[in-house]
């Protein structure tokens, strides 16, 4: 098997008449943590969408762990082990915060396993474990952020899309999720596609990195070159 969970491969797509994502390739390697940064309305949020196949890819080629997964149903796509925590959360708010985190492993046989997994999940989010019985609704956004990366890891994946963890968090909240995330790559050897529109926070959590303009790959590299190239991050990324 490659060293790449995910590949894609001249990917396209559209919603009706606009086109969103215009002949993307990227790879991910296993264990690693990969940023798409970019203004926007460039596209990220519709590369993630069309590799959970939540939205279809037009042209080209997306492989998980080799295998074509291109335009499958949503639900196999997370039954072979990827999840997409989308933007904006998409938490169950009328559901216990521990309701919401079993919906999470809804497609797992390993049913013995799930309690020891909700056990160690909300060690890396007190927060949570505090408000396992209220309602997911009641939650701040960054507690709702960090349920929907919980839930995600309810699944037990190898690979997580991250839709915009830190969008409408504060700065010391946005630094915790960044850590936290870091962590579970670290500890758990969970692969992330990362989509942020804070570029510093991506650029150091991430190892690798993709800019992306008008629904094109405009620029890639580390994230160590990327963090050197002051005049790429002012225009691409509107970092002063
Ligand atoms: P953002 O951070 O604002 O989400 P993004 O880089 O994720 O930016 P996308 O959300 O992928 O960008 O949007 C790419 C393009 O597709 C934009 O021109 C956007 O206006 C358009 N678009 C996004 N979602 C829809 C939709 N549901 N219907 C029609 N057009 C859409």
């Amino acid at each position: 098997m490659s060293d790449d969970i995910l590949t894609l491969s001249n990917v396209e797509s559209s919603y009706g008449r606009i086109k969103a994502v215009r002949g993307i390739s990227l790879r991910v390697p296993r264990e690693s943590i990969v940023t798409i940064l970019g203004a926007n309305g460039a596209g990220k949020s519709t590369i993630l969408r069309t590799v959970s196949g939540t939205l279809e890819a037009e042209k080209g080629k997306i492989a998980l762990n080799g295998q074509n997964i291109t335009n499958h149903d949503p639900a196999d796509i997370v039954r072979r082990g990827q999840v997409h925590v989308p933007e904006g959360r998409e938490i169950f708010p009328l559901l216990s915060v521990q309701d919401n985190l079993l919906m999470g492993s809804y497609t797992r046989k390993d049913r013995d396993n799930v309690a020891q997994d909700l056990e160690t999940i909300m060690g890396y989010f007190p927060d949570l474990r505090d408000r396992a019985r209220q309602s997911a609704g009641l939650l701040s956004g960054g507690q709702q952020q960090m349920l929907a990366i919980s839930r995600a890891l309810m699944a037990r994946p190898d690979l997580i899309l991250m839709d915009e963890p830190s969008l409408g968090l504060s700065p010391r909240l946005t630094k915790e999720i960044f850590e936290i995330v870091v962590r579970i790559n670290r500890e758990r050897g969970t692969t992330i596609l990362l989509v942020e529109q804070n570029a510093s926070m991506a650029l150091n959590a991430a190892d690798y990195g993709y800019v992306l303009e008008n629904g094109r790959i405009v620029l890639e590299d580390t994230c160590a070159a990327l963090r050197e190239m002051d005049d790429i991050k002012e225009f691409y990324l509107g970092m002063k």
